[in-house]
């Protein structure tokens, strides 16, 4: 079967799916294979919980007209998703970064969705398998879909900018987050400019913030460039009001009051404000989205419970987003701020450096109790009560319990800091 016919077969079962436990029926289901499985195995039970075809690409699993197979079914998804692509008249509005891509395409997508029917990326399924899958779910009916692109390593956003062909882009920032992959922060930063050189050398969009010094680098080599800065007057304005905790911003005499913290999340708002403006949404109703737009998942989330005011940052951390997480939490209003913050990862040879620098910015911040969880932050020099492990500290504020206050609880997705709420 040509890709022709295999988009012909999705048109028919626009349903993709790619795991077993989530059939639904009529769906195509994708055999794909991971270090531990082999999707070709599962693709007898997919057929039998309803799934109208399976792609496989190991004929010894073909056991009927109902089975498709293919030369590799991981390039065949992602050919297939960019062949649907081309087929749709939907923009790409394409963003990577390291910092800020989720929120950012929240926002930019509940910007546009009151003037445009537009598609988003599901969660966070931001790499060579959810890119095609975001990009398979563009309908007929779609003008604009918001793409995220995650990436670990060189030559990947260049590899999934080949994918989805973006026809605008923004990189959210750069920032010191999987330097293992990277191979340092040099290494991130070329490694998300692909974004940008491929629609430069595609005659495509560039979408930038123009404070940062970094984007600001390479702006001659972009051709087609719409920026936001708070200060240079050649880009469009975006004033910033405060962070206290929750973002104010002023754009054109109008301000918006977000429900976002952290002034970090100012640029992710003023990213949302041009590209809206470009697509010419009326500034009243990008004013409506950004002021409703709620952060979920554990990001950058404000919550009170037990007498604490909660800032629940646990989605994620990297030593970019925990410096200014606690710069910000520092400025926020009150005084008994405490902190319990767990490992970064994939920081390579980095890791114990940048441990230290968390634990030193936090000592040099100046708050009412510091607690450091993991294995890394467990080896730094610091005058803070250290846990190896969140068990080690569970047990710990069992038996003394946190002064009451404001907290900031703020790790990587592995440490899973979000238990913190069961035991205070
Ligand atoms: P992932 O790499 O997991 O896809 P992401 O880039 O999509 O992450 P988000 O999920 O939007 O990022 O945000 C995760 C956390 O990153 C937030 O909770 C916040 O702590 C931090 N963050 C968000 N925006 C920024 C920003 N512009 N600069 C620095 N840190 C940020
Ligand atoms: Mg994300």
């Amino acid at each position: 079967m040509n890709l022709e016919e295999l988009h012909s077969l999705f048109l028919q079962h626009p349903d993709v799916c790619t795991d077993t436990r989530k059939i639904t029926e009529n769906c195509l289901f994708f055999a794909l294979k991971g270090p531990n499985f082999n999707g070709n195995k599962f693709a007898k039970e997919a057929l039998e919980k309803g799934a109208a075809y399976a792609i496989i690409d190991e004929e010894s699993y073909k056991l009927s007209d109902k089975y498709v197979l293919c030369d590799d079914v991981l390039e065949t998804l992602q050919k297939l998703s960019t062949f649907h692509r081309n087929q749709c008249k939907a923009k790409i509005v394409s963003l990577t970064g390291s910092n800020g891509k989720t929120t950012t395409k929240e926002l930019i997508h509940a910007v546009l969705s009151g003037k445009y029917s537009t598609i988003a990326t599901k969660g966070n399924l931001n790499n060579h398998i959810g890119v095609p899958l975001t990009l398979l779910s563009i309908k007929p009916e779609t003008e604009i879909a918001v793409v995220e692109m995650g990436a670990n390593h060189k030559r990947e956003i260049a590899f999934l900018s080949s994918i989805a062909q973006p026809d605008f882009g923004y990189i959210t920032n750069f920032g010191k987050a999987h330097l293992e992959g990277f191979g340092g922060v040099e290494g991130v930063i070329q490694g998300k400019s692909e974004l940008y050189e491929y629609l430069t050398s595609n005659n495509k969009y560039v979408f930038l913030n123009a404070d940062d010094p970094i984007q600001m680098q390479k702006l001659d080599s972009y051709v087609k460039k719409i920026g936001f800065s708070t200060t240079n007057h050649q880009y469009f304005n975006i004033t910033y009001i405060e962070a206290n905790p929750f973002v104010v911003l002023e754009v054109e005499g109008t301000s918006i009051k977000t429900q976002l913290i952290g002034k970090y999340n100012f640029t992710n708002c003023c990213a949302a404000i041009i590209i809206g403006k470009y697509f010419g949404v009326p500034l009243e109703e990008i004013k409506i989205a950004l002021e409703a737009y709620q952060p979920q998942n554990n990001r950058s989330q404000v919550m009170s419970q037990s007498g604490f005011k909660i800032v629940l940052d646990a989605y994620n951390a990297n030593p970019s987003s925990m410096q200014v997480a606690l710069e910000n939490f520092k400025e926020m209003e009150g005084d008994e701020k405490s902190l319990i913050l767990g490992d970064m990862f994939e920081l390579g040879s980095e890791a114990a450096q940048e441990h230290q620098r968390i634990a030193d910015l936090a000592k040099g911040l100046e708050f009412q109790e510091v607690f450091l969880v993991g294995e890394n932050f467990h080896l730094t020099e610091t005058p803070f009560r250290k846990f190896k492990s969140f068990e080690a500290l569970k047990d710990y504020i069992g038996q003394n319990p946190l002064k009451k206050g404001n907290l900031l609880i703020k790790g990587s997705r592995g440490m899973a800091l979000e238990r913190v709420l069961d035991v205070l």
